[in-house]
């Protein structure tokens, strides 16, 4: 199997994007592996996936997994299109976020030595800077936040002990607190609303 299309199996490279080139720099120790995007196929906005017509390309470099002892970078000019509604946007590629110079399976291998590993430990070990390891790791959270669904409020609950010690609470009477937390849940204090409400009058 030839070089290319080795690295176009093992990174997972799909059209319009193609492995253009393969290169092994011994003495810096770096593979190098050049995508290429299949001229004016597809090219679609970032923001809102409409098809644009294409505006021009910028070189960019993501670091990605080692391939053995060599560190791996992969390299290509990313199309830049011009939507009617959001202007001049780089395309998104698929092995990694706008704006990283990593690659997403490598930003994964960093998160996962963070659960092991202090953040300098792990830049330490990876030879990144402590930017660019919290900034993987900023990334990591807000992906996280984003995929979780905003929470209503599910649940009353009374705050019997407060009400007894004649306690005002901030933002509310004396009487009854509300609580947006499901830890109340899991509380022994939890009690039907309707009967706590009888008891405390
Ligand atoms: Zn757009």
């Amino acid at each position: 199997m030839r070089d290319k299309e080795l690295y176009r199996k093992i990174l997972g490279i799909e059209e319009p994007w193609t492995v253009k080139d393969v290169e092994l720099d011994r003495e810096k120790g770096e593979v190098r592996v050049e995508l290429a995007h299949r001229a004016g196929e597809g090219l679609r906005c970032p923001e809102c996936g409409t098809l644009s017509p294409g505006y021009d390309a910028r070189a960019r470099r993501w670091r990605h997994l080692d391939t053995c002892q060599f560190r791996t970078i992969l390299m290509a000019q990313v199309p830049r299109v011009s939507c009617p509604e959001h202007g001049v946007r780089q395309v998104s590629v698929p092995w990694g976020e706008p704006g990283s110079r990593f690659t997403a399976l490598f930003e994964a291998l960093v998160i996962d030595w963070l659960k092991e590993a202090s953040l300098s430990a792990v830049a330490r070990q990876l030879g990144l800077g402590w930017t660019e390891t919290s900034g993987i790791m900023s990334r990591a959270v807000r992906r996280g936040l984003s995929r979780r669904e905003p929470k209503l409020p599910t649940h009353t609950g009374v705050d019997e002990v407060s009400f007894q010690r004649r306690r005002r609470l901030e933002g509310t009477n004396n009487k009854v607190r509300l609580l947006s937390s499901n830890a109340m849940l899991e509380s022994s204090q939890v009690r039907p609303l309707p009967l706590l409400i009888a008891h405390t009058r």
